[in-house]
C-alpha cells in the first residue's frame, strides 16, 4: 500500500535455515496484502518450483559481482556457500512512498540493513529445538546432506545475533507462530514517528487553538 503520509515499515525476517521461516513469510503476505516481498538476487541454482522474479533473481556470480561494484545492493552477503543481495533502489523507493516490505535475509544482511535503510523492524524466528530444525531440514528434500550440515552448522552462530533483535517468535506451532508475526508487524506499523505529517498538522492545530 502505498501511502505518502505514513514512512513504510521495513520488516526483516531471520531465522537459521529450516526454521519455517519461508512459510511464515508466505502466510504473511497472503494475510496482509500491503506488505509486499523483497525479491533477493542469488547466485545459488532454482530449486523446483523456484521462479526467478518472484523467489529470487537467479544471477551468474560474474554478473552478481557487477552488481555489487555498481553499489545496486543494500546489503549483500555470502551464506551458505552463495552470494545473496538485496536490491537499493527498488525498495527504497517503496518505503519512501509510504509502502511496507518484508526482507528474508540471513543475520549480516538483517545488520547492514538496519544501517542502511529507515524504518526497519528485526524479527528473528526460532526452531523450538536442534532436532526439530534437522527434521525439518531432512523432510523437504531440498538438499544434499553435505547442505544440510552445513546449514546445520551455520545456526549456531546465527542464533548467537538474535539478542539484536526486535522481536522473537519461536516457531513450534505454525498457526501461533503465524499470527505472532501479523501481530509484531503491526506493531512495528505502529512505532513512533512512523506518521510524521499527522502528529505535525496534529501540533499545529492545538498551537492554533
Ligand atoms: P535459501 O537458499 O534457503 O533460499 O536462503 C538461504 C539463506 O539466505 C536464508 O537465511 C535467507 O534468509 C538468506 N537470504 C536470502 N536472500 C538474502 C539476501 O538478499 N541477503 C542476505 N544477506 N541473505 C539472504
Amino acid at each position: 500500500m502505498k501511502d505518502a503520509a505514513r514512512k513504510g515499515t521495513a520488516l526483516v525476517i531471520c531465522a537459521p535455515s529450516g526454521a519455517g521461516k519461508t512459510t511464515l513469510t508466505r502466510r504473511l503476505l497472503s494475510a496482509c496484502p500491503q506488505i509486499s516481498f523483497s525479491v533477493s538476487y542469488t547466485t545459488r541454482a532454482p530449486r523446483a518450483g523456484e521462479r526467478s522474479g518472484r523467489d529470487y533473481f537467479f544471477v551468474s556470480p560474474e554478473r552478481f559481482t557487477a552488481l555489487v561494484q555498481e553499489g545496486f545492493f543494500a546489503e549483500w552477503a555470502q551464506v551458505h556457500g552463495h552470494y545473496y543481495g538485496t536490491p537499493l533502489r527498488a525498495a527504497a523507493d517503496v518505503l519512501e512512498q509510504g509502502g511496507d516490505l518484508l526482507f528474508d535475509v540471513d543475520v549480516q544482511g538483517a545488520r547492514q540493513l538496519k544501517e542502511r535503510l529507515d524504518g526497519v523492524y528485526l524479527v528473528f524466528v526460532f526452531p523450538p529445538s536442534r532436532v526439530v530444525l534437522e527434521e525439518r531440514l531432512r523432510a523437504r528434500r531440498a538438499d544434499t546432506d553435505a547442505a544440510i550440515s552445513l546449514r546445520l552448522s551455520n545456526a549456531l552462530p546465527e542464533l548467537r545475533q538474535a539478542d539484536w533483535f526486535d522481536a522473537w517468535i519461536v516457531n513450534d506451532d505454525q498457526e501461533r507462530a503465524s499470527e505472532e508475526l501479523r501481530a509484531v508487524y503491526r506493531a512495528a506499523c505502529l512505532r513512533p514517528g512512523r506518521r510524521p505529517e499527522f502528529l505535525r498538522s496534529l501540533l499545529d492545530e492545538f498551537c492554533k487553538g
